[in-house]
């Protein structure tokens, strides 16, 4: 290998905002033909707002953002600085919780106001025991609109829904289409529901998606893809895909993400733009066919 083609091809690749971390990296890319991805940071902006609350009968607005938010306060997943943001913006004045627990990939719990709050997926309700059916009706057309929508219990009633958006980056549907051009194989991966992750999939034309991902599963959807014989680049950017992104031949964090994400990945895009991902391919290839 001529080292000198090596980090010209790095130095080129930091230049359009892609750092790599060594020449194994740089070499592995060429050889990748599947990319799977995060849905929530990596496709999309992943700073979501709140844009939707509709409490159930018996429940009224102030009330259900009252107790979101609070309970809220205390979980440091990007849905919940949604949800503090979104209620303190309504005009709720938000309060301590106690007892606060955080289920990962679920929500949280705890205690508002002498009451006890539950915020999170149908997973984290039915395992308390209580009763979505009402609450899932009205969630699925907010879903197909790509919105994620979490259900809020009150002493075990559901008390009602909330809807955060979060964009697609605007970079990533050509970044898609680019990256499809190249042959790649695109799978995508997410916790999220099964009708937001289809809605966001389609808008993109990724046909590959599995959806209500739990966090230690994601390494898991890497070693299958791996078993299959594919070379596989997981991009990301949580400290959930951290261990996916390790275990990938090339991982690839976003620069916008999280600091574990970036020591768990080859690859680095500087501003989150998944563009970067085809530019880096093309000059791993560059760079291999120079030295061979
Ligand atoms: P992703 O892989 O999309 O980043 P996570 O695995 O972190 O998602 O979470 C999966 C789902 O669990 C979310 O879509 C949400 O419904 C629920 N959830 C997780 N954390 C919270 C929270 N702090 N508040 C409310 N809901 C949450
Ligand atoms: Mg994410």
């Amino acid at each position: 290998a001529t080292p000198i083609s090596i980090v010209v091809g790095m130095g080129r690749g930091a230049q359009a905002g892609v750092l790599i971390r060594d020449a194994a990296a740089l070499e592995e890319l060429a050889k990748v033909d599947t990319l799977v991805v995060d849905k929530t940071g990596t496709l999309t902006e992943g700073k979501p707002s709140l844009v939707t609350v509709m409490p159930a009968p018996g429940f009224d607005e102030a009330q259900l953002l009252h107790v979101a938010g609070s309970i809220e306060r205390g979980s440091e997943h990007p849905l919940a600085s949604a949800i503090v943001k979104g209620a303190q913006q309504r005009g709720a004045v938000l309060t301590e919780s106690s007892g606060f627990k955080s289920v990962t990939g679920q929500g949280v719990t705890g205690l508002v106001g002498g009451v006890q709050v539950a915020l999170g997926n149908t997973k984290l309700l039915e395992g308390l025991g209580i009763d979505t059916a009402a609450l899932v009706e009205k969630a699925e057309p907010l879903r197909r609109e790509g919105q994620t929508v979490m259900f809020v219990a009150v002493d075990g009633k559901a008390a009602g829904l909330l809807g955060v958006a979060d964009p697609v980056k605007a970079s990533t549907p050509q970044a898609i289409q680019e990256l499809r051009a190249e042959g790649l194989r695109i799978v995508m991966l997410t916790g999220d529901s099964r009708t937001t992750a289809d809605a966001v999939a389609r808008k993109l034309g990724i046909d590959e998606v599995h959806a209500e991902v739990r966090p230690e599963e994601k390494n898991d959807w890497v070693k299958r893809l791996q078993a299959e014989g594919r070379v596989v680049a997981m991009a990301g950017d949580g400290i959930n895909d951290a261990p996916a992104l390790a275990q990938a031949q090339v991982g690839i964090a976003m620069g916008t993400g999280t600091d574990i994400a970036m020591e768990s990945a080859a690859v680095t895009l500087v501003k989150g733009d998944l563009r970067g991902i085809v530019r880096a391919q093309r000059l791993s290839r560059g760079t291999v066919r120079n030295i061979r």
